[in-house]
Order: structure tokens, then C-alpha cells, then sequence
């Protein structure tokens, strides 16, 4: 189990699996009830059930890289094993292959962008953690002026 404490202790510990798994499911990372989509790719602003802020996220270009990331494993995979294994019609491969690929990439993408905005959640990154980032950059070298 991965959970992480903040070092003063002052918030709950979050659970990163569990967030993970809430978020593939498309669901609140906090509660795991609420939607955490309003639309496919659309981010709702907080969740319905519990209050949770997600208007945070960061999730820019990370989840279509993901996605094709593994979308491109898995059809390249099923390429070679028709080429090696099988002598198709060249119109079978013109159908099937990109058919194949935006099936999976328009399964997988909200499911993966859902996970990177519970794994943001669970590790308080982008003001999930109470504190803008602007905030959490600077925060550290004013203390340090403070203590001189
Ligand atoms: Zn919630």
C-alpha cells in the first residue's frame, strides 16, 4: 500500500491505489461516488456527492500519450501476430487495424485521463493539496528568508 503523509501530518493520508482505481472508473478519486467526468473528456469543477475540487488538474497531454502508448502496443502486437501467423486479404488490414485502434483509443483515453487526475489527487499535486502551485514554489525560499 502506497499512501502518502504529508511530513507535518496535518491531513488525512490518501490512498494512491485506491484513487487509481476510482479514477479509471471515472469516478471521484475522494469518495469514489460522484462523477468525475460532465462530459467524455470534460472534467466536472467538483464532485456532486462530496464537494472535491477538480477543476485542479493537470492532466494536459499525459493521458492521449498514455493512450497511444498502449493502444499502439496492443494493435502492433495483433499485427505481427496476423502477419506471421495468417495470410490476410489486404483489405482485412485496411479495415480492421484502424478500426481496432480508435475503438481502443476511444475506450481507453477517458478511463486513463480519469487516473492521472486521481493520481494527481492522491499525491496533492496542482492545489489538490490546498495550495496553488505558484504558492507551493515559492512557499519554501520565503520560509527560508523568515528563518535567517
Ligand atoms: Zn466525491
Amino acid at each position: 500500500m502506497l499512501t502518502i503523509h504529508r511530513a507535518d501530518g496535518a491531513e488525512a493520508p490518501r490512498h494512491v491505489g485506491r484513487a487509481l482505481g476510482r479514477g479509471a472508473r471515472c469516478r471521484c478519486p475522494a469518495c469514489g461516488e460522484g462523477r468525475l467526468f460532465s462530459r467524455f473528456l470534460k472534467v466536472a469543477p467538483a464532485c456532486e456527492v462530496c464537494g472535491t475540487e477538480f477543476h485542479h488538474h493537470r492532466a494536459d497531454d499525459l493521458p492521449p500519450y498514455l493512450t497511444m502508448a498502449v493502444v499502439g502496443h496492443i494493435v502492433v502486437w495483433f499485427i505481427l501476430i496476423a502477419v506471421i501467423d495468417f495470410e490476410l486479404p489486404l483489405w482485412v488490414h485496411v479495415v480492421v487495424w484502424p478500426a481496432l485502434t480508435l475503438a481502443l483509443s476511444l475506450a481507453l483515453l477517458q478511463p486513463i485521463k480519469g487516473a492521472v487526475i486521481a493520481l494527481q489527487w492522491a499525491l496533492r499535486m496542482h492545489g489538490f493539496g490546498g495550495m496553488a502551485d505558484e504558492e507551493a514554489i515559492l512557499r519554501p525560499a520565503a520560509e527560508r528568508e523568515t528563518a535567517r
